[in-house]
């Protein structure tokens, strides 16, 4: 065995990930399930893409990187970057693949049939991967730079496939540099990252770089569909979306948790219930309930409501998350409307009923208030109290004028009491703030208004 396939042979065992096994690319057949001779593949696993086509959203780097192969012109040095599972060490492998194979499909994917993408679905010595967070420093990188010069072992082209690159250390860096500078021709590095900016200027400006993008919901949402009908299972639509908004964008995080839930449940069908339960998420019409009677300013059914919602075991932090995160929403509503179309079906309808209630002004002050009530929460030695003194400060919120109400009523009045008012009398009734305490009161003799929050505004 030649020196540097016993280095890389080493190097395997000990270094990189694990290479895709025989067994591994069989199980990744589109359209088949994820049970194997009894050995269960988890989705991730089994619906990895196999082909350019399949991989989602990433419409851009996939361009440029097709096109590249059917014109013979990869560069030698790629660094994908993006947020975790997005498909970056999916897209190396997938071009690792591709520049070997002998006979490509269209010109871009690997056959799966030729001699080279035989070898390929077995250990092959000259694709390696390593995980750059457990090989940070100079040794990481010495076997790479040592073996640079010797040609592959089976394979056209040696392949390295380097995850989270950023990890490498300033030294080891330095030491692939030169490889980097004038790289051999049977060489191809494959960098992946979710934090280039970590990355020395001098090695991004010697990679072709290219960004992947996090995933919308919608993407998502109907991926884990189509997943769970190829293994036998509906998932309801308002379920993939809570899925998918807990994915916050990687595909591969929405599968795992698709895996949990088909493991929770026999059913055919994975019901939204199932999986807000699973995601330990309190039920979206309660949540909507509990907005309602604040906004209603009804203070004890608002408190009422909390406790339920908390009896039935929420978590004060958790709960409060989902109330901003409904906020949000709701103010998303007031702006795109209808059109939003990465909300359940159930938010669509009533919250669309209950934004139509609620100005931009006030939901944004009542999401700083939940903002500030967060950070309280943390601190304070009982959440549960912490949370309920927010909902106090909420359903306040709720009731409170905006500045240009007040302003406009406080105009109104000095108008009345003064039906000669010159221009000047008005300017000193909205511009003095010495004053505006005691107007407020009675132009509001009723309203829950402090002294602090007057000067805020
Ligand atoms: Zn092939």
């Amino acid at each position: 065995m030649p020196e540097n396939a016993q280095k890389e042979t080493n190097e395997s065992s000990h270094g990189s990930q694990p290479l895709e096994t025989q067994q591994d690319s069989l199980m990744q057949k589109p359209q088949q399930k994820s049970q194997v001779s009894g050995n269960r593949l988890v989705l991730a696993r089994a619906y990895r893409p196999l082909c350019f086509a399949d991989l989602l959203g990433q419409d851009h780097a996939r361009r440029v990187i097709e096109n590249a192969l059917r014109n013979e012109r990869l560069h030698h040095a790629i660094l994908l970057s993006g947020p975790r599972g997005v498909g970056k060490t999916t897209l190396a492998r997938l071009i690792s693949r591709a520049i070997n194979c002998k006979s490509r499909k269209s010109g871009t994917d690997s056959c799966g049939d030729c001699s080279a993408c035989q070898t390929m679905a077995g250990e092959s010595l000259d694709i390696i991967e390593i995980d750059a967070a457990s090989h940070t420093g100079v040794d990481g990188v010495r076997d790479i730079v040592d073996g640079a010069g010797y040609r592959p072992v089976v394979l056209k082209y040696r392949v390295y496939i380097i995850d989270e690159v950023h990890m490498l250390s300033r030294s080891a860096f330095n030491a692939l540099l030169k490889t980097l500078e004038e790289p051999p021709p049977h060489l191809h590095f494959l960098f992946a990252t979710t934090e280039p900016d970590k990355i020395p200027l001098t090695v991004l400006s010697r990679c072709l770089r290219l960004e992947l993008r996090r995933l919308d919901n919608e993407t998502l949402a109907s991926h884990y569909r189509d997943v769970s009908k190829r293994e036998g299972r509906k998932l309801e639509e308002d379920a993939a979306m809570v899925l998918a908004q807990a994915a916050e964008g990687s595909v591969r995080d929405g599968l795992s948790l698709l895996d949990c839930a088909f493991s929770e449940s026999n059913d055919d069908t994975i019901t939204l219930t199932q999986v807000r339960s699973m995601l330990l998420l309190s039920d979206g019409h309660a949540l909507y309930d509990l907005l309602e009677a604040i906004v209603d300013e009804d203070l004890e059914l608002s408190l009422t409501r909390l406790d339920s919602l908390l009896n039935k075991g929420g978590q004060a932090e958790v709960l409060l998350r989902e109330i901003m995160e409904r906020l949000h929403r709701l103010s998303r509503f007031r702006v795109v409307g209808a059109i939003e179309n990465s909300l359940e079906p159930s938010d669509r309808e009533r919250g669309g009923a209950l934004s139509e209630r609620l100005s931009l002004a006030t939901l944004s002050r009542m999401w700083q208030l939940s903002l500030r009530g967060y950070e309280e929460l943390r601190l304070a030695p009982d959440p549960r109290a912490s949370l309920d003194m927010l909902i106090v400060r909420l359903v306040c919120a709720a009731g409170m004028p905006l500045p240009s109400e007040v302003l406009t009523r406080l105009s109104r009045d000095a108008a009345s009491v003064q039906p000669a008012g010159s221009a000047r009398e008005e300017k000193d009734i909205t511009t003095s703030d010495s004053s505006l305490s005691s107007k407020l009161r009675v132009a509001f003799p009723n309203a829950k208004i402090e002294e602090q929050e007057i000067e805020e505004q």
